[in-house]
């Protein structure tokens, strides 16, 4: 079996232990990060993020319980090989950067490798090599002070890599850029884990992130609260063995839902949910604009769906350009975007809050698809959408319902016409879901 390469074992960090200031940091936390994962440690800010990255890099001494690298146990490691372990074995990054501000940037990424004593000319060839990798040669002779934020996280980076470390431990890399660096900066970590297969593990309070992970480990008040997994790297019986040890609940709902969505998983039904959606929803209303109005318009999206912005600033986005960090559209698109954007989040809102929900989907249907129903099929047709809002049945039923021929007790639509009602539905149900 593959062993992990780091692990908690219960583990408990108390600041100020038995005085009136006790802080109980970490609660018994125990988890496993795998050779090659991309690890993200989420959860508000407070509840302990930080002290746990720290403990796994042996810079916090845990309370209770142990970490261990490789099978080893980082309170055993005799000093000689925890410096070792500092200085080839992990790399670290963090929000403030700390370059050094009195050495320009090549001296600030080859410092790790002055202490190992490798000659100045290889040190000096293998730093540039990593600055051209992330854009940032040109920049080798300035100092700190002289760059922005996201050259200077990529300063770090490079620090970190010199010494070609297994393992990247990263806290809030990103806390301190803009937008368009966070992007940059966390593509970078992306690439690390995908090309140069290093084991990633970082920190971030900011959700958004999360889909860059192999593996979110939530947080709450020092403890682990729950797992989702978007890539599975981690060898198979260890799978196996959660597996059958904790069975994954799979709702009625989530069951029917993954028959349409065929890349929605009960891992990613948290807060991997939210961009998910963003993406679904975006491709069900339109499918003509570029590659960059669309993923432009995706972030905005999610930024909605996150309750980051609402209705006006989402419209807003959308027709700025890009350099302002818009979408690029044209006010006439945006606007019957964001009209579909609203009729489709009161749909779900319904759905989510109304028992009778049936009836005013219904006619919402009927209307949006122009459908010229008698008394008999109208009713028909709202206790079809009624059982599958229900999770009675699935998508395949509803369309079969919705086009077979009224003697057979269908309502007789088109084939067209059922399939796009079936999909508003879906998306509607999709949107309403929350694990
Ligand atoms: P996060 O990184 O998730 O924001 P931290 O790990 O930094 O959380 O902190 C967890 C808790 O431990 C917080 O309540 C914080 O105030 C407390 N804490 C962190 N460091 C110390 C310290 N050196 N002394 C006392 N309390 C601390
Ligand atoms: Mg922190």
């Amino acid at each position: 079996m593959k062993e992990p390469l780091v692990k908690t074992e219960h583990l408990r960090v108390i600041y100020n232990q038995g005085k009136s200031n006790e802080v109980r940091s970490l609660e018994d936390v125990s988890v496993e990060i795998y050779p090659q994962e991309y690890v993200i440690i989420h959860g508000p800010s407070g509840c302990g993020k930080s002290t746990l990255l720290y403990s796994i890099a042996g810079l916090q001494m845990p309370t209770y319980g142990e970490v261990f690298i490789e099978g080893k146990k980082l309170s055993q490691m005799k000093p000689k090989e925890k410096v070792k372990l500092h200085q080839t074995g992990i790399g670290m990054i963090f929000q403030a950067f700390y370059l050094i501000p009195s050495l320009n940037v090549i001296d600030n990424v080859c410092l790790p490798q002055t202490f190992l004593g490798v000659n100045s000319k290889t040190r000096r060839e293998e730093g540039i090599m990593l600055l051209r990798r992330f854009g940032i040669a040109e920049q080798a002779n300035k100092l700190p002070s002289q760059l922005s934020g996201g050259q200077k996280q990529r300063v770090a980076i490079a620090r970190s890599l010199i010494n070609n470390p297994q393992i990247i431990l990263a806290d809030e890399p990103v806390g301190n850029l803009d937008s368009e660096s966070a992007q940059n900066v966390l593509q970078i970590l992306k690439e690390l884990n995908n090309i140069d297969k290093k084991t990633i593990v970082l920190v971030t309070h900011n959700p958004e992130h999360l889909h860059y992970a192999d593996r979110v480990i939530s947080m709450k008040d020092g403890r682990v609260i729950s797992e989702e997994v978007i890539k599975e790297k981690r060898p198979e019986s260890v799978v196996k063995k959660e597996l059958s040890s904790e069975p994954l609940e799979i709702s009625n709902e989530l069951r029917l839902l993954s028959r349409t969505f065929k890349s929605l998983t009960a891992a990613q039904t948290g807060v991997l949910l939210i961009p998910f959606k963003a993406k679904q929803m975006l491709v069900h209303i339109l499918s003509e604009l570029t590659n960059e109005q669309l993923d432009g318009a995706e972030n905005i999206l999610k930024e909605l769906l996150f309750k980051n912005i609402n209705i006006p600033e989402m419209e807003k986005n959308l027709d700025m350009a890009f350099e302002e960090g818009g979408a690029g559209w044209n006010k006439l698109r945006v606007k019957s975007f964001s009209r579909r954007v609203r009729e489709i989040m009161d749909q779900a809102e319904i759905i989510k809050s109304n028992p009778e929900a049936a009836i005013a989907v219904s006619d919402y249907l009927i209307n949006l698809f122009n459908l010229n129903l008698d008394e008999k099929m109208k009713l028909r047709f709202q206790s079809s959408i009624k059982m599958r809002i229900e999770n009675k049945i699935d998508q395949f039923n509803l369309k079969q319902r919705l086009d077979s021929p009224k003697v057979l007790g269908g309502i007789g639509l088109y084939k067209v016409t059922a399939d796009k009602i079936v999909r508003e539905i879906e998306l509607l149900m999709l949107l309403k879901y929350s694990a």
